[in-house]
């Protein structure tokens, strides 16, 4: 039988409901984990939707650069030199919250839930990386889909590597980059350099994110690993996420299919409502 337990942390029945979801996730031998933003806000960054969201706090910063939450993310916002800069300032802002960031208490019990061998792949909106800080491994090069025993699906990229528009050549996003971030410019590419390259020809360092409009470069892989995730998920877990990114939206709907009919559950963590159409 299924079993949805919706938590909201304002609510009066919690204790209750937090019995509830131990006594799930006790049970559970291979949890799904999605997460959003919700989760990072904890350790200081705030999520871009609600109201005391990341586009409020950089609207009142950068008042007439920004003209709505989305826009922060759209990949249109990479068109014209004007809005190029506005996307470099954004991500260097950004970045600044990230790197001052430490890794949340839900970090900490997604970690334990893998090394109580409950948890079989977590899939990330954030792109700030904190969970590499509680000893997740991030670097799945996405050439293994069967059998992947890497158990984090970075959904949306990350904002801890820059990667060369010219030659690809992938860089840690350091503090020094993001000084350069900042000022709405992009740094060169040191490898375009080393090799003597023209001028013309140096690429610049973009962030190793998915925008809106983006199609994830290895998009096919991450839905080949969700189905074979799907036949094994006893237990779906989805926190700090308002439900309003499309293709988040379908591999949630894809893990609830898989977990309906199961003696299994799906529970649902978020201070604000979700988004309840489709
Ligand atoms: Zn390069």
């Amino acid at each position: 039988m299924e079993k949805i337990v919706k938590l909201s942390l304002k609510s009066e029945n919690d204790c209750f409901l937090i019995r509830e979801v131990n006594r799930h996730i006790a049970k559970a031998k291979n949890c799904i984990i999605i997460t959003g933003a919700g989760i990072s806000c904890s350790a200081g960054i705030p999520d871009f939707i609600s109201s005391d969201g990341l586009y409020n706090m950089i609207k009142s910063q950068y008042p007439g650069v920004f003209r709505s939450g989305k826009d922060l993310f759209d990949v249109q916002l990479l068109r014209t030199h004007d809005t190029i800069k506005r996307f470099n300032l954004f991500m260097g802002i950004l970045k600044e919250l990230i790197v001052n960031a430490k890794p949340t208490a839900t970090h900490s019990f997604i970690k334990k839930l893998a090394d109580m061998k409950k948890l079989k792949r977590v899939y990330i909106q954030n792109i700030d990386n904190l969970e590499e800080l509680v000893g997740f491994d991030v670097n799945w090069q996405f050439e293994r889909v069967k059998n992947c025993k890497v158990q984090v699906v970075q959904l949306h990229g990350t904002l801890s590597k820059l990667r060369c528009n010219a030659c690809t050549n992938i860089c840690l996003f350091t503090p020094q980059y993001c000084e350069i971030f900042k000022e709405g410019g992009a740094p060169n590419c040191p490898e375009c350099v080393e090799r003597g390259r023209r001028p013309h020809f140096i690429g610049q360092l973009k962030p190793t994110v998915i925008l809106y409009g983006d199609t994830h470069p290895k998009g096919l892989e991450i839905s080949q690993i969700a189905k074979r995730d799907q036949d094994k998920a006893d237990c779906l877990l989805i926190m700090g996420t308002s439900l309003r990114i499309p293709g988040v939206k379908d591999l949630i709907k894809g893990f609830a299919r898989a977990v309906h009919g199961h003696d299994s559950c799906i529970i649902l963590v978020n201070v604000t409502d979700v988004a309840n159409k489709g």
